[in-house]
C-alpha cells in the first residue's frame, strides 16, 4: 500500500504544453512559476570560490550565515532576530516540513487559495489540514473574523494550532496590509496559535513595503524565506527559517532532530555563498530593486491587457503571479460545456496555447473559475541589461512583456468567439 499523493498540476501542464509545442504550436508559458532573472555575478563568484568546501556543517547552518541572515532580517522586519533564531536548510520547502513535523498533533490552517504544498505536506505528517476559503471580493485574505471562526473550530480536536500565511502570495501576488496583519495578530494570540509565515517573496513586493507578520506577532510566528526567489536561485535551494521570540529548547531541539535525520543540513558550498547575498552588498541591493522595478512594470503591464478583454483581477503588488478571475465570462462558458476551472484551463490551453494553472491546485472551489498566471515568460537577463542603461518604463514593459501580450490577446480573441457581443 502508498500513499496517495496526487500529481502535481504543475507537471502536467508542462506535458501538455509540451505536447503542443511537439506539434508545433505556439505556447504562452504562464503557468511555470519560476524567476526569470539570472543569478547576481556576485552569488555565483562566491560559489565558485567556495566548491572547494567538501564537509558537513552543523545541521542548524553555518554560524556566518546565521549572523549574516538575522542581521538582513533584523533590518528588513524593522525588528531584533538573534543567530540562535536561524534555521539554514536545502529550501524553504523542507524547513515548512520541519516546523511542522515539529509538533506532534496539529490542526494545519490553510487560506485557500494557497500554494499547492501547505496541505499535502500537513497530511503527510498526518496532521489535519483545514482550509479557510476566500474569495476575489476579499482579495484573498482571510479576515480576522474568518481566521477565528476556523480557529474555534479546531481549538477543540488538537494540541497545537498552527496557521499558514503567505504574503505576498502565490498564487495571488497580493500582500496583508499592516492593520488586516494587526487584526489578525490579535485573534491569534487569544488562541496562543502558531504561525508560519511564508515571505518567501518578500524582497520582490513590488513598492519595496513589506510588512512582517513577525513585526504584529513576533511571540508565536515563524518567518520563512531563502534564495529561490529575490535572488533567482530556487535550484540552489537554500532555505532560511527564523524561531519565534518565545521559542524553547524543546522545539528547537525537535527541529534539529528532524532535520539531522532527513537532510542534514543545506549544501556547504551554497550556505558560504549565500553569504554575498545576505551581505546587503550594494551589488545585490541595486539587483534586487530592478527585479523589483522590471516586476512592477511587467506586473501592470499584463494586468491592464487582462482588464481590457474582461477578466477580473487585482493588480499585482508583489512577486510575480496574478491570480484572474473568468466569472464574468460564466453563462458563456456554461453554454459550451466548461464549467469548471480545469475543463476551461484545458481548453484554453488547446484553443490558444496559453498555459495557466486553475485555482482548484490552489484549494479554491473547482467551480471558482480561476486560474494563476505567472508574468515570467521574458529575458530576465535582457531585461536587468536594460534597466542598467535607463530607468524602467512603459516602452521596455511593452518590449519585455509583448510575448505574454500576445498570448493574452489569443486569450481575448478566444473570449470574443464564446461571447458574442
Ligand atoms: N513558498 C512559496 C509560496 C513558493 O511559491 C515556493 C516555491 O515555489 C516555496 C515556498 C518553496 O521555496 P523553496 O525553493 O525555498 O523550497
Amino acid at each position: 500500500m502508498y500513499r496517495q499523493i496526487p500529481p502535481s498540476s504543475t507537471l502536467l501542464l508542462n506535458e501538455q504544453s509540451a505536447a503542443l509545442a511537439e506539434k508545433g504550436q505556439q505556447v504562452y508559458r504562464f503557468g511555470f512559476g519560476q524567476s526569470p532573472f539570472p543569478i547576481c555575478q556576485l552569488l555565483e563568484d562566491a560559489l565558485k570560490q567556495n566548491a572547494y568546501r567538501k564537509a558537513y556543517t552543523p545541521v542548524q547552518g553555518i554560524v556566518e550565515l546565521r549572523e549574516s541572515v538575522a542581521a538582513f532580517h533584523s533590518k528588513f522586519e524593522q525588528r531584533s532576530v538573534h543567530a540562535d533564531q536561524v534555521f539554514i536548510a536545502p529550501g524553504s520547502k523542507s524547513l515548512l516540513y520541519t516546523i511542522m513535523c515539529a509538533y506532534a498533533d496539529a490542526a494545519v490552517l490553510i487560506p485557500a487559495p494557497a500554494w499547492v504544498s501547505y496541505a499535502p505536506q500537513a497530511e503527510l505528517l498526518g496532521h489535519q489540514a483545514i482550509l479557510m476559503q476566500t474569495d476575489y471580493a476579499q482579495r484573498y485574505r482571510i479576515t480576522a473574523e474568518i481566521l477565528e471562526r476556523h480557529l474555534i473550530e479546531a481549538a477543540g480536536l488538537h494540541k497545537t494550532l498552527l496557521v499558514v500565511l503567505n504574503s505576498p502570495g502565490n498564487p495571488d501576488g497580493l500582500c496583508y496590509d499592516a492593520w488586516e496583519l494587526a487584526d489578525l495578530a490579535a485573534v491569534l494570540d487569544k488562541y496562543q496559535a502558531w504561525v508560519i509565515s511564508d515571505e518567501i517573496y518578500a524582497p520582490l513586493q513590488h513598492q519595496n513595503q513589506h510588512v512582517s507578520m513577525a513585526k504584529y506577532y513576533p511571540q508565536r510566528t515563524f518567518v520563512t524565506s531563502g534564495l529561490s526567489k529575490w535572488a533567482g536561485a530556487g535550484g540552489w535551494r537554500l532555505g532560511v527559517a527564523i524561531l519565534p521570540e518565545t521559542y524553547d529548547s524543546e522545539l528547537k531541539q525537535a527541529m534539529l532532530g528532524i532535520a539531522s535525520e532527513t537532510y542534514s543540513c543545506a549544501s556547504t558550498p551554497i550556505q558560504y555563498a549565500a553569504l554575498a547575498a545576505y551581505s546587503g552588498h550594494p551589488l545585490m541591493e541595486e539587483y534586487v530593486g530592478q527585479q523589483r522595478n522590471i516586476l512592477q512594470g511587467i506586473g501592470n503591464l499584463i494586468y491592464l491587457a487582462l482588464t481590457k478583454i474582461g477578466i477580473r483581477a487585482h493588480a499585482p503588488q508583489g512577486g510575480f503571479y496574478l491570480l484572474i478571475d473568468f466569472s464574468a465570462f460564466r453563462e458563456a462558458l456554461d453554454k459550451v460545456g466548461l464549467s469548471t476551472d480545469s475543463q476551461l484551463c484545458s481548453a484554453i490551453l488547446n484553443n490558444t496555447g496559453v498555459a495557466l494553472l486553475p485555482g482548484v491546485a490552489f484549494g479554491l472551489p473547482q467551480n471558482a473559475l480561476a486560474a494563476r498566471l505567472a508574468y515570467v515568460d521574458f529575458d530576465g537577463k535582457q531585461a536587468l541589461e536594460d534597466i542598467s542603461l535607463q530607468d524602467w518604463n512603459m516602452g521596455l514593459s511593452k518590449k519585455h512583456g509583448q510575448k505574454m501580450l500576445n498570448g493574452i490577446a489569443k486569450l481575448g480573441d478566444y473570449l470574443a468567439t464564446l461571447s458574442p457581443q
